[in-house]
Formats: C-alpha cells, structure tokens, sequence
C-alpha cells in the first residue's frame, strides 16, 4: 500500500509515528495525531505525492535571513539533480535525477474544469509551477514513477543498498548523540531491546525529521538550559531554539457533490478488483491517482511568494460530517478515532456519493509552534505545542483562501457537474460564520519545519552549512532547518536539503 499511489487512504498506522499534540486553543481544544512516516523514506514514502519546490522568492527570503547560499540561484541546481521530471525542456527542471516527477497518469475529467474555473476567476495558466514562475493555475506534478510512489527510500535507498559503505539498521531507535569533549563522535540507538553504539570519524547527520531532530539535540544536551535542567540532562550547548519556531500550514476543506463519478466511488470491493487489475496491465486509473489532480498559487509576484495554495481533489473523504449544524460537526470531530477524541488521518472514509474536495491553504502562517521534552526517557512522546489558527492572521488569510476557492468552485465553467456545497454548505456566509467553522474543521497540511532553524544569527540551531551551533562534527539536513515555510508542500525542498547537504559533506560545489 505504500507504493500503490491510492494506497494512501488505507495506510497502515503502522507506518506512522503518530505525533500525539497537546489540544489546540485556536481549534475549541482539538488533539492532532501529526502524521510522520514511520518507515524508509520517510514522510516520501507516505505522502500526498504533491511535487512542489516552492516560490523562487521563499529562497531568495532564506538567503536574506543569513542563510549564505540557500538563495534561489544558488538551491535551483540541487533541485533539478534531486529530479527527473517527465517534460523535459526548462533549463528550470532535471532530466536525470533519482526521484521522478511526473504528471497525474489518469487525471479526472473534471481537472479540466477545475483550471477553466480558476481561469474564469482571473487565475492565469501555468504550464510549469515549478518552473520560474509559481502563481498561476497547474495540473498537479506528484513524486510518481510509471503510476507507482517514488520516495527517498526508492529513488535514493533501493539503489544503492548494497553498497559496503552502507549499513542500513531497521527497526533501530535512536536515542542521542554521543558527545565527547565537544565533538559528536556518534549515536546511541536501541534495537532489540539493546542498546548499540554506532561511532564514526566524521560528521554524524541528524535526519529524523522536524520531530525528532530536535528532540535527538535535547536528549543529548543541546537546547534551552532551563528546559534540559528540569529533566536532569547535562547541558552540552545552550541553544534557546532548538525544537522552537515549529511552523505548518493552516488548510480548510470545502466538499462539493457532483453529477459525474468520482474516485471516493471506486472504492468498493468490485473497484479495487478493477483498478487494481488496471495497475498491473497499465500503470493507469484510479489505483495510481494522488489526492491532487490540480493546484492553484495565488497571490505572489516575481519575487514575492505566493501566499494561498488550493488543491483539487476529484474525490471527498469524511468528517466532515452528513450536516453542517456546527455543534453536530464539533460532536463528530471531537469524538473521532480510536475512541481517544484525536483527529486522525487514518480514519477517513469516502462518500457514498459523488463529489469533490478542494484545499485552500494559508502559505506562510505567522503562528510558531515548538516541541520539547516530556521526560529525558528517549522512548516517550514528544510535548508538542502548536494553534494551527491562533493567530488572527492567519485565521483572516484562511477566510480569504476559502472565499477565493468557493468563487471559482461557484463559476460557469463548474456549474453543468455541481449538485451542491456539501460542505461548509450555505449556512456559511458571512465572516463571523467563517470564523465560528474554521475554529472547529480547519485542520494542518503535514508540513511541520523549522524546528532546527537554519541561519548565521546566534539564535539559530545549524550554520548555512547545517552544523549545528556549539558542537563539532554534527549536522542537521531534513526539513527541520528550513527558517521559514515555503510556499507548498515540503518534500521536494527536504529532498533539496539533503542534496545540498551531500555537497556540504564532501566539500563540493554544485557544478563539481
Ligand atoms: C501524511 C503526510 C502527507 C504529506 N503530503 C505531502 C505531499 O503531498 N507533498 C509534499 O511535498 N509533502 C508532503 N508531506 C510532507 C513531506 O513528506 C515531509 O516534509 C518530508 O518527508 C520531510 O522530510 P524529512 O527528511 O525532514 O523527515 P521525514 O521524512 O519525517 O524523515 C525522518 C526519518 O527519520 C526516522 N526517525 C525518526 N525518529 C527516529 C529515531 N529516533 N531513530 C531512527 N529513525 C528515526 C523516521 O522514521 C523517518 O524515516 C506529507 C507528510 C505526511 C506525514
């Protein structure tokens, strides 16, 4: 199920770390089990699929922030070598990369009118969002290889796993990083019920993600002083930020039920049969559709990022809820899965009916989130603190996001397919109506970053080489360094990160 595109609506909890966060005043108390790929690969291998580099201005930010040579010039070339996207052509894109981009195999017919609608609305074309421009209306691009996932695990793992220089430990948790005199000289792990030391001579490279990278830095005392003390870790180097500055994007849903099928409908016993007959004999149809078949960026210019993503989605998942009574709908959300009031990925069902989704998103949220320690026991969850619309900023953008995306879903061209809004239905129509549901159904985009935030300031956590401030031979390269959001999903960046971050271990350049 983890390579099978479609797959993804019945993933395994196994495969998931499962975040548990603290509840979320902005979201009438909600608990969130934040998703995080609990596997090779990652969240790669989890994932929406959606390819999205981002603005070219988020980097240009990065470079103005004082990360030295993280500027859009400077990351285009690690991103096109972490690719091989199917149109070649852009002196923007890569040709041969490991992972492959690729264009929705099957994509559903009402994609056509979704990008007609957005152009009815003043949203222009775009052949390529991740080319140099972003803004504009697009099919989606997804980390697919002949309709099947690609991941880091199969673009960068499979490759090369047997080489002799590489030991991959499966199962394997670890716990912290050894630190003698000033200087990481390895990483403790568990594995089996024993505890393992790996030692090395070089750098140790933190990649756990934007959870666990700071948690392994507090473990293994670096952080806030106050905060490592009151768990009894030895502090190794004062760092006030380490697991602060956790950033994510703040999306809505709107549901729509429609007059042709959809892919919520194939999933039956005699749809999976089908689609996945149709997998095997032609890497085509349902099995191999993404949860986006279309993206919209709005709202940037040149060199200003884009500050709304809408996604398009042929197909609608529950909650929400039959009704759109917003005490039934707070009664369904609270109660949710595994009986433990959390809201959870895991327990989406499809509608019996016919009917699409559409995403808005908030792109570059002024609400900050952090993770810390709940005891210096490595094998215990996370503290994790975050409001998803805390700040009013952000509930106004959200507001202004779902407008935007009832328009065009409200346009001529969609007119002839749409039978209702489903959800939030016409109840909703004033501001204060917007904001009374978005204290209850906005929900995150799985883009959690920053929590080991990247700069040359002495508040930061890595130097724009990704070492870690105040400790030798140890860096960090996943998502958690990114200083700020970008404008979309946070794969391909992360995969960026760990391109350039290759270069930064060998001491290579770019065109070396
Ligand atoms: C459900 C979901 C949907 C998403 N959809 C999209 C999308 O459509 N498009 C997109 O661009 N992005 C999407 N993302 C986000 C994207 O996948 C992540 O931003 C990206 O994977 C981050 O990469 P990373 O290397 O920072 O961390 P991760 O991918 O989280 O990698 C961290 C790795 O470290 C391992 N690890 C953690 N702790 C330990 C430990 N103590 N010991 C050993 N190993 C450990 C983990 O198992 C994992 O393999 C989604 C994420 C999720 C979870």
């Amino acid at each position: 199920m983890i390579h099978v595109p479609a797959g993804l609506i019945r993933m395994s909890t196994k495969y998931d770390w499962q975040h548990r966060a603290e509840p979320d005043a902005s979201r009438s108390g909600a608990i969130d089990l934040w998703a995080a790929g609990k596997v090779l690969g990652g969240g790669s291998s989890v994932n929406g699929m959606l390819w999205v580099r981002g603005h070219p201005g988020d980097f240009d930010h990065w470079g103005a922030l004082g990360c030295d040579g993280w500027t859009f010039d400077s990351v285009l070339p690690y991103f096109r070598r972490g690719e091989t996207y199917e149109r070649t052509g852009s002196c923007a894109r890569g040709g041969d990369g490991p992972m492959h981009v690729s264009h929705v195999r099957t994509p559903h017919p009402l994609t056509e009118v979704f990008l007609e609608a957005a152009q009815e609305q003043g949203h222009k074309f775009n052949s390529d969002y991740n080319g140099f421009n972003q803004d504009g209306v697009s099919h989606a691009q997804v980390s697919q290889r002949r309709g099947l996932r690609d991941s880091a695990a199969t673009a960068y793992l499979w490759p090369v796993w047997r080489r002799p220089n590489l030991k991959i430990r499966r199962k394997a948790l670890v716990t912290r990083v050894v630190i003698e005199d000033g200087r990481a000289v390895g990483v403790e792990y568990l594995q089996g019920g024993k505890e393992v030391m790996a030692r090395c001579e070089s750098d140790v490279i933190l990649s756990a993600g934007s959870f666990v990278s700071p948690k392994l830095l507090l473990l293994s005392g670096i952080g806030d002083p106050d905060h490592l003390r009151s768990h009894g870790i030895e502090v190794v180097a004062e760092n006030r930020s380490v697991g602060r500055n956790l950033q994510e994007h703040p999306y809505a849903s709107l549901i729509y039920t429609v007059n042709v099928p959809t892919i919520n409908t194939e999933v039956t016993p005699t749809g999976v049969v089908k689609n996945g007959a149709d997998l095997v004999v032609r890497r085509r149809g349902a099995a191999t559709s993404p949860v986006p078949h279309a993206v919209l960026f709005a709202g940037g210019e040149d060199s200003h990022p884009s500050v709304f993503q809408g996604t398009f989605a042929p197909m609608a998942f529950g909650p929400p809820p039959e009704n759109t009574s917003w005490s039934r709908l707070k009664r369904r959300f609270s109660r949710s899965s595994s009986g433990t009031g959390a809201h959870d990925v895991h327990r989406m069902h499809p509608f019996e009916s016919p009917a699409v989704t559409v995403l808005p998103c908030v792109l570059h949220p002024e609400g900050r989130g952090r993770i810390s320690l709940r005891s210096s026991d490595p094998t215990a969850p996370i503290l994790l603190e975050h409001e998803v619309v805390g700040h009013p900023c952000d509930m106004d953008k959200l507001i202004e996001a779902c407008e935007m995306h009832r328009d065009i879903m409200n346009s001529a061209a969609f007119a002839p397919y749409i039978l209702e809004e489903h959800f939030p239905g016409k109840a909703v129509k004033s501001e204060d109506d917007w904001r009374r549901l978005l204290r209850i159904a906005s929900w995150r985009g799985e883009h959690a970053v920053s929590t080991c935030r990247m700069g040359s300031d002495d508040e930061a956590v890595v130097d724009p080489s990704l070492r870690v401030r105040g400790v030798d031979n140890l860096r960090v390269a996943d998502a958690s360094v990114m200083p700020t959001l970008t404008s979309g999903n946070t794969n391909a960046p992360a995969i960026m990160i760990g391109e350039k971050a290759s270069d930064l271990v060998m001491g290579r350049s770019a065109d070396s």
